[in-house]
């Protein structure tokens, strides 16, 4: 894996004394996983470029490991791509310059200059759009181009891996900075054990810009490798106070790249919701309670409720909605209630419609019927809303291992056939009628990303009631 840094600053030959690098020589270090080299390939008085070389040795990588060694482990992308280990190297072998240092050139060190980093391979968790997200609020021109998967297989898509450049002005120790917090953060995944003391390397790197960042809790998250009570303390000594990382079900979301997806399945429940003309609803599986705040802002909900199993999501719910602060009257309005969903259970009755959002599959298969009859059996509100991940869809998420599910916590996840069976056989159980909406951009082959399930209880019965 190489990173080439170019400057046409003149005399561009500087460059050598701002990496403490002589430009006409060739110079080794040797690291733990491997071997780095830093050469000039160009050294004009117009354009100077410097090449950081990363040779990993993937038995290095894997001497001294705990635990099982498999064929993943010493066969992976790791020599070939830009990492954390290329964080690593700048670290060590442009360690000055990383800190804004130049023995010679002090001056220069702390000029914006003209730069151009290239990245021959960075792989990008979220593609093109990503590396965007986080390169361009720091004012980079990017250019990029990202590689098939296999050019004589351009049916199976496209690599998350993408040649970079990176065109900005600014001083040598902010490119480097950002370089080194911001690959690993694309790539999703550190080679070593992440404590808190990556914390402090983090906020010595992001000084003075990942505060101002727009995307600092994601950086943030993705830097500690998804630690969100790392990234939550991150970002508290970042900006001062608690920002609030947004989300629990965080496995999830990193796959799903969701906010996107997370937010076009609330709003397709909530228009379902509304259409059905409900005026009390019941969110099963509440979580924190994203839904329900999109709820109360809709007038036609005059009664809401929350139920979920775990307290500590109730609690940040409670936090969410800010029930502590709202007046008697919209205190009144809406309760969050502790329960299960495979119990009855009369607090349940007499809500127009109920939603359970990506719930269904955290319940043990052994567990279905029960919940059949709590949800359609007892509670039997006119409306049910259900959604659901669509397996068949998983193929398309790159970081998804084959035949591996979006979280941990899922004991199932359905093909587009098998909910589709189970709900018809459901409604056809307990007199519901069905439909069948897709969430998310529908893929010819796989369909959307979510499934949701429509149910609605035909009129007679009121009427009969
Ligand atoms: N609907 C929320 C949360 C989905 S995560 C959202 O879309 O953001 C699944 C939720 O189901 C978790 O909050 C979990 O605590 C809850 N859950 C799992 N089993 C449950 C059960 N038996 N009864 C009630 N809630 C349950």
């Amino acid at each position: 894996m190489i990173l080439t840094i170019s400057t046409e600053h003149s005399p561009a030959t500087d460059l050598g004394f701002l990496l403490h690098k002589h430009p006409q020589r060739r110079h080794q270090v040797q690291l733990a996983f491997g071997q780095a080299h830093v050469f000039f390939p160009q050294v004009d008085e117009a354009r100077c470029t410097a090449a950081l070389l990363l040779d990993v040795d993937p038995v290095r990588l894997v001497r001294g490991r705990r635990g099982g060694r498999t064929l993943f482990h010493y066969v992976n992308d790791r020599p070939y791509v830009a990492s954390s280990f290329m964080s690593v190297a700048i670290a060590r072998v442009f360690g000055t310059a990383l800190s804004g240092r130049s023995r010679e050139r002090p001056q220069l060190a702390s000029q914006a200059i003209p730069l151009q980093a290239r990245l021959a391979a960075l792989p990008c968790s979220g593609g093109e759009e990503a590396l965007r997200r986080l390169f361009e609020p720091l004012g980079y021109a990017i250019d990029c181009c990202q590689h098939p998967l296999d050019p004589a297989f351009p049916q199976w898509g496209r690599s998350r891996v993408l040649s970079v450049g990176l065109t900005n002005r600014l001083r040598l120790s902010e490119l480097l900075s950002h370089l080194y917090v911001l690959m690993p953060a694309l790539d999703g995944g550190k080679h070593y054990w992440i404590g808190p003391d990556e914390i402090d390397k983090l906020l010595s790197k992001g000084k003075g810009w990942l505060a101002e960042h727009p995307h600092k809790d994601f950086i943030a998250r993705r830097y500690l490798l998804d630690q969100r009570s790392l990234a939550r303390e991150a970002l508290q000594r970042l900006t001062g106070h608690d920002e609030g990382l947004e989300k629990s079900d965080y496995d999830e979301e990193r796959i799903e790249k969701p906010l996107t997806l997370s937010q076009r399945r609330l709003a397709a429940v909530q228009a379902q919701l509304e259409s059905s003309g409900a005026r009390s609803v019941v969110d099963l599986g509440c979580g924190e309670g994203k839904l329900l705040r999109h709820l109360t802002r809709v007038r036609q909900f005059v009664r809401l409720a929350g139920m979920d199993v775990s307290a500590t999501a109730l609690e940040r719910a409670s936090r969410r909605l800010q029930l502590d602060r709202l007046g008697p009257k919209h205190r009144k309005r809406i309760e969050l209630l502790l329960g299960s969903l495979t119990y009855s259970d009369t607090r349940l009755q007499g809500f127009d419609a109920a939603a359970a959002v990506e719930v269904v599959e955290h319940l043990d298969p052994s567990r279905l019927p029960a919940f059949e009859h709590t949800l359609f059996g007892s509670m039997r509100p006119r409306c049910i809303v259900m959604t659901t991940p669509n397996r068949d869809y998983n193929v398309l998420f790159e970081s998804l291992s084959e035949g591996g599910l979006r979280h941990r916590d899922h004991r199932f996840e359905w093909t587009r056939e098998e909910f589709r069976r189970w709900g018809r056989a459901t409604a056809e159980t307990w007199d519901y009628g069905v439909r069948f909406e897709p969430v998310g951009p529908v893929d010819e082959q796989y369909g959307p990303p979510t499934q949701m399930a429509v149910f609605e209880r035909s009129e007679h019965e009121d009427r009969d009631a």
